[in-house]
């Protein structure tokens, strides 16, 4: 019997690359084009899989919902899951996630961010193309000699580094778990803030974490500060963003996420309204930057996070277990049975 697989939130380009690491047919696969969440979960009746990807709502309601439809994996196709309630799934349902899939693609695009912002590179082009090609209220600034803060040392935020180190920037790091024996310039969170001129998030988002860049902190940071946030959107305090760009205080922002970004995101809005009063501000300032959570989107990224999602389904077939199982008590307690290629539960 072929497993079946509820596919939901799937983009044209999330078939093509799962069809093509399914071209043996080995997967029964549906694609929904709507997002799961409690009103939709119904949709998983009968299946063995759902795949889900980052704005997908896996709460403890639609974790009851999805166990009563039979659901024995969630499989998630991207590596945060803080839309999962991993600590409710623990004995449910088993929760799988893709790790790495092309860590390259984010940090790439993160610096693509910064670029394209500081050298005006979005507004130049619209400039071009309609044959204006006066150079006024285009001056940026090299790169080369300024200080980049860095939070979050994990695989992105490791190769961004390197990447800035490439550029000649000083690189000040911060991580709750610092690497050992990196050679990194770990340093307090507080002299980020104070010392950046460019600050770049590659934390996962925690109760920690969320709002890390808020009223206060911004206040500490050096005017002209250039945020750049390809990791979770409420890392940052939307509001005190936008106070801190209308003040002048914050010389530009990067955002490929946005903490309100569920019912807007990979969605064509264009010729409506939107409703989002913030967003729609940050978008009209000339120095806010806006990508739609596209920095894992390379053919690589996508060709991996398929393989890997099907592998890690094919694993929980044959073994009831997985090596990318996200298991609430191994992440909380660091107690890993899979370590031992146990089940966690
Ligand atoms: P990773 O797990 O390799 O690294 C995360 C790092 O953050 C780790 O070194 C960890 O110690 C550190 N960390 C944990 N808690 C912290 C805290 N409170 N303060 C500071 N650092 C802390 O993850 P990664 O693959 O490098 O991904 C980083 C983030 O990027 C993910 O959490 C995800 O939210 C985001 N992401 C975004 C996209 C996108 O398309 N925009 C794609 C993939 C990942």
């Amino acid at each position: 019997m072929k497993t079946k697989i509820a596919f939901f939130d799937a983009k044209e380009y999330d078939k093509t690359s799962f069809d093509l690491a399914n071209a043996s047919g080995e997967f029964e696969v549906t694609y929904y084009e709507t997002k799961l969440t409690e009103d939709t979960v119904n949709l998983a009746d009968g299946y063995d899989v759902v795949c889900v990807f980052v704005n997908d709502t896996v709460n403890s309601k639609v974790i009851d919902g999805l166990v009563a439809a039979g659901v024995k994996l969630v499989a998630l196709r991207c590596a945060g899951y803080n839309n999962v309630d991993i600590e409710y799934a623990y004995e449910k349902i088993h929760i799988v996630s893709v790790p790495a899939y092309s860590p390259y693609a984010v940090a790439e695009h993160a610096m693509a961010l910064l670029l394209t912002s500081i050298r005006r590179i979005h507004k130049a082009y619209i400039r071009t193309r309609d044959f204006n090609f006066s150079l006024n209220g285009l001056t940026g600034f090299d790169l080369h000699g300024k200080t980049v803060g860095v939070v979050g040392t994990g695989k992105i935020g490791r190769i961004f580094i390197d990447i800035c180190k490439g550029f000649g920037m000083n690189v000040l790091a911060y991580d709750k778990f610092p690497a050992k024996d990196s050679g990194l310039n770990y340093v307090e969170l507080d002299e980020i803030w104070e010392k950046a001129d460019i600050i770049s998030f590659h934390c996962p988002l925690t109760d920690e974490t969320k709002h890390m860049v808020n009223k206060d902190t911004i206040a500490k940071m050096k005017k002209g500060i250039v945020l750049v946030n390809t990791s979770r959107g409420a890392l940052i305090d939307s509001e005190a963003l936008l106070e801190g760009i209308k003040s002048r205080h914050i010389g530009a922002a990067c955002l490929d996420v946005y903490e309100e970004e569920s019912d807007v995101f990979f969605h064509d809005f264009s010729g409506h309204i939107i409703n989002d009063d913030t967003l729609a501000r940050l978008i009209s300032m000339p120095n806010v930057i806006v990508t739609s959570h596209q920095a894992f989107l390379t053919k690589e990224a996508l060709n991996n996070i398929a393989n890997t999602t099907l592998s890690n389904i094919n694993q929980f077939n044959a073994e009831g277990r997985c090596d990318n199982e996200l298991c609430y008590k191994c992440i909380k307690f660091g107690k890993c049975p899979k370590e031992h290629k146990e089940k966690c539960f």
